[in-house]
Formats: C-alpha cells, structure tokens, sequence
C-alpha cells in the first residue's frame, strides 16, 4: 500500500509541470519524507568531464551544492560507474565512501538511467545504520525511474522550445531579410538576428569576392574583441572556415585550442561553429559563429541554423544581383562608362554639394566632329570603336571623382567637381588635344571634338542652365571651325543681369 502511494506521488510530481527544477525538488522532498533520510540529492552526469555535479539536493551542509565528484568515486560515483544501485549499510566501514554530509551513517546511491545511459545518481544518506532494507532500495530503484523521466522529459520540452524559438527565428530572419537588397545592411542585419536567436557572443559574415582567393570579414555582431578590422582580408583556405568550405559542410568545433586548424580573430573565442553559405550550388562564404564558453554549441542546432545560413546565402545572392543591376542601369553598354541617366542624377548632386560648400563645379558637353562622315567612310563598326577609343581617353584623363557619361550618340557630358574656370577650361583644352593626337587605329587621320564648358556659379545654377551654356560654348565651337574648347559665353554678372 505505502509503496504504491509513493509511487503514485512521484508520478504525479513528473507530470505536474515541466520545470525540472520544481519536479526533481519535489521527488527528493517525497523520498526524505517516506523513507525519513537527513540528505537526499539528484546528481547529475557531466558527460565532457565525467564527473557528478549536484542539481537538486535537500538536507546537507553549506558548499555540498559545488561538489563535483569523478565517477568510480564514493558510493555515488561508483552506482555511475557500475549502472547498479550501490548500498553501504555502515559507511564507516566501506572503503569506497568518501563523506559528503558528517552525520551520515549509511548511504544508497541509484543510478538515473535513461534506456541504457546513466544520466545521473539518486543520492539517499541517512543518519542511522543499516538505514534501508531490501524492499526500501528496491523502492527507491523503482522511485528512481520517476525521477529519470522527469529528468527526459524536460529535456525533449526544452528541445522542442527551443526548436520552437529557432523556427520562430528562422522565420524573422527571413522575413527581415528579404526585404533587404543593400548588402551591407543585409549582412549587419543578419548578424544581429542570428547572435539574439541562437544566443551566441559573436556571428561574422566572410564572403568571397571576385577572383579573389581571399575571404573578406563583410560584417560582424556581438561582444567579442576584434582582431582584424571591419573588411580585413583571411586566406580562403585557411582555419576551420577553410575546413568547412573545402568539405562545403557545417563544422562545429566546441574547443577551439584543441583544434591545431583554428585561426582566432576574436580574443575570447572559445568555440567555433563555420556554416559555409551557398546559394544555386554557388559558394559565397561562411557564416562564423563564435562563443566565449568551451562546450557551447549543440549539434542538435546545426540544422537550424543550416537553414538561416541557406536563407541568408539567398538573400546575399539578390543583393549582389540588384547591386549588378542598379550598375548596368547606370552604365553605357558600348562603352562601359556612365550613361545619361547617371548624368542627370550625378548632376543634381554636384550642384547640392556645391551650394552647400560654395565650391564651383563644370558641366562639359563634349561632340565628335564630322561623325556621320567618319561612320560613312569607314564603317559603323569603326565608329563604334572610336567611341569606345575616345571615352577610355576621357576617363583616363580625368579625376576619380569626375564623371564622364555618354550623353547619346557620339555626345559626352562631363561634370568636375571642385573646380574653377580656369582649371575647367584647361581640363576640355586638354580633352580635345588628346583627342587631336591619338592615332585611331583604322582611321588614317586626326578625329577631333569640340567641347564647351559651363560654371557653377557662372552660367547657372540649374541643371537645365548648366547644360544649355555648356551646349552654347559647343555650339560656338563648331562655329568657330571644330576641334576647338569653349568656354560658354557670358559672364556670370551678365547672367544675373540677363535674368533680372
Ligand atoms: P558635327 O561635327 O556637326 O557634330 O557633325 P556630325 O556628323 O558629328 O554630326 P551629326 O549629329 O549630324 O551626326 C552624328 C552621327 O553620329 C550620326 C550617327 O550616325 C552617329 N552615331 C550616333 N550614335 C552612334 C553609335 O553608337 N555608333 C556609331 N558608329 N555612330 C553613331
Ligand atoms: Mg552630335
Ligand atoms: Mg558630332
């Protein structure tokens, strides 16, 4: 009768709530009750250091919750290591036990098996000798199983909430970033999504880049203190990030010190976890993740996050791929240099940054002399390649920071920035007499341009004013014969007056 009552008790606190603490407080609270013991404690096994380390305990001196003990040792560990309950009717007297509580006169230790693992020990001391009889161990050997179960099962509770939470966060990162088609705000974003779902110290994105055999440090989230800087440059092949790209698997490496491949870029990386981040079978880096703690990672979580590494890998790809169509938008597709598109947005900001800063700034229109007669004399694939030929010359001549666009047909318009008149007119002055000398291969004479300049301030302060004198100093120059640079008529106080 008793024991089916103690039973029916240790059911019932397994199945009233999932909080393992709260079931495994209430099994010891019955077994110290029903079978009046000074000390009882639920042990668990620490499978890296095969050692015991309390979880639960009632009774016992102050410190007993720090013990940690090697399995084979004392009473405890030995049921651990010999998956038997181990019994010591008088302490005193049994060379395996090693005190834990000074009172203590007697002592039974059950294993905690789960199918065939030992997962921990119930650990039952009593003050007097001889203390547990036959029917009382095999009680608490049955009592035990209870206490198992309590114990897997909040395991698989914790398991499925916290596949639940990465579902969850499977689906935010997802959400958030598919939305997302600037690189860089991707990858920052991804960062901090994963390091707050999966609880980690540091997440980095290494991508490749081009040709280049190198990986680049593209972002990175977290805590931990960098030891290359944003965009610093690692060998492709190198440390575990090499390991995973050349297996194209997941590696997990939860002490990284042990690992002789280990590269370290963060001072406090104590385990590494490298998802290699493929998209349409096409490899574009890794996915690091980084924690401070030894033994940090859960293999049970490489799925998940194997996941988030094919979505983020999806979302880098539409990136780099709006990234190359915004370029081609911009880009003149004969000669590879900016469009008239761009003119007129690039204008617009030249002009805003000029305003603020009270700098000038040049507009240049720029257009072949006798173009149809060239295309008529020798070809329209000829003429395709002087246009070619003469843009590579502009961009060659010009500051980074300039901009040389096709304005159409075999028109350019160039825009200076931080510029005065002088240096203006000497830029196209130079324009046209690089034209003038270069040998076009096919083309048995000189092919000349005439170009005219307009100044912000000067000629207007608008796009449209701008162009118009610009167009004007051209026109001037075909007028005056061709292969000329003109600057647009009129003064800027002429200008004023002019539109008063
Ligand atoms: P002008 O000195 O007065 O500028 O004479 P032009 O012949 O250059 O002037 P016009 O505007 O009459 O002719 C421009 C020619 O440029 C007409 C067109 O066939 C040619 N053209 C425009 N776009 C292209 C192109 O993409 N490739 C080639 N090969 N020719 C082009
Ligand atoms: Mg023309
Ligand atoms: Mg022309």
């Amino acid at each position: 009768m008793q024991k089916i009552a103690i039973l029916y008790d240790a059911s019932q606190a397994v199945l009233s709530t999932f909080d393992l603490d709260e079931v495994l407080q209430q099994i010891l609270i019955i077994a110290r009750d029903y079978f009046h013991l000074q000390n009882v404690a639920i042990l668990l096994l620490d499978k890296e250091t095969d050692e015991l380390y309390p979880r639960s305990q009632i009774g016992w001196d102050a410190g007993h919750d720090a013990v940690r003990l090697p399995v084979g040792t004392g009473i405890t560990g030995s049921a651990a290591r010999q998956k038997r309950p181990i019994y010591a009717p008088d302490v005193r007297n049994d060379p395996r036990y090693v005190e834990s509580a000074k009172s203590t006169l007697s002592e039974l230790a059950v294993p905690l098996m789960v199918r065939d693992e030992v997962v921990g020990v119930l650990d039952c001391q009593s003050e007097n000798v001889n203390h547990f009889d036959n029917e009382t161990i095999d009680l608490l050997t049955l009592f035990s199983t209870q206490a198992s179960m309590a114990l897997q099962n909040a395991r698989l509770h914790s398991l499925e909430r916290r596949r639940a939470l990465q579902l969850k966060a499977i689906n935010a990162i997802a959400q958030q970033t598919t939305a997302v088609l600037d690189l860089k705000e991707l990858l920052s974003k991804v960062c901090s999504l994963i390091k707050h779902a999966f609880q980690v110290s540091h997440v980095s994105v290494l991508l490749k880049e081009g040709e280049e055999d190198d990986l680049f440090l593209r972002a990175h989230y977290g805590d931990l203190t960098p030891r290359i800087p944003e965009d610093g440059r690692l060998p492709a092949g190198a440390g575990l990030w090499g390991q995973a790209l050349g297996s194209g698997k997941t590696l997990l490496e939860n002490d990284v010190k042990s690992n002789p491949n280990y590269i370290g870029f963060y001072v406090e990386t104590a385990a590494r976890m490298c998802i290699p981040l493929v998209a349409f079978g096409q490899t574009l880096g890794v996915l690091i993740l980084d924690s401070s703690q030894r033994g940090a990672f859960n293999p049970n979580d490489t799925q998940s996050l194997e996941s988030v590494a094919d979505i983020c890998a999806t979302a880098i790809q539409n990136a780099y791929y709006v990234e190359r169509v915004k370029q081609l938008a911009y880009l003149d597709g004969l000669t590879g240099i900016f469009n008239r598109r761009f003119f007129e947005l690039r204008i617009a900001e030249e002009i805003e940054r000029a305003r603020r800063f009270g700098a000038g700034m040049a507009v240049i229109m720029v257009d072949i002399d006798q173009f149809k007669r060239l295309n008529d004399e020798f070809g329209h694939l000829l003429g395709d390649e002087v246009l070619r030929q003469v843009s590579s010359i502009f961009h060659q001549q010009l500051r980074k920071f300039d901009a040389v666009c096709r304005y159409g047909g075999e028109e350019f318009a160039i825009l200076l920035s931080q510029t005065n008149p002088q240096h203006a007119s000497a830029v196209a002055e130079k324009l046209r007499r690089s034209v003038e000398i270069w040998q076009f291969p096919g083309v048995p004479r000189p092919v000349t341009i005439s170009a005219g300049t307009a100044i912000y301030p000067d000629h207007g302060s608008t796009r449209d004013e701008l162009v118009k004198a610009a167009d004007a100093g051209m026109y001037a120059a075909k007028q005056a014969g061709r292969n000329q640079a003109c600057m647009a008529p009129g003064l800027s106080i002429q200008h004023a007056a002019g539109s008063t």
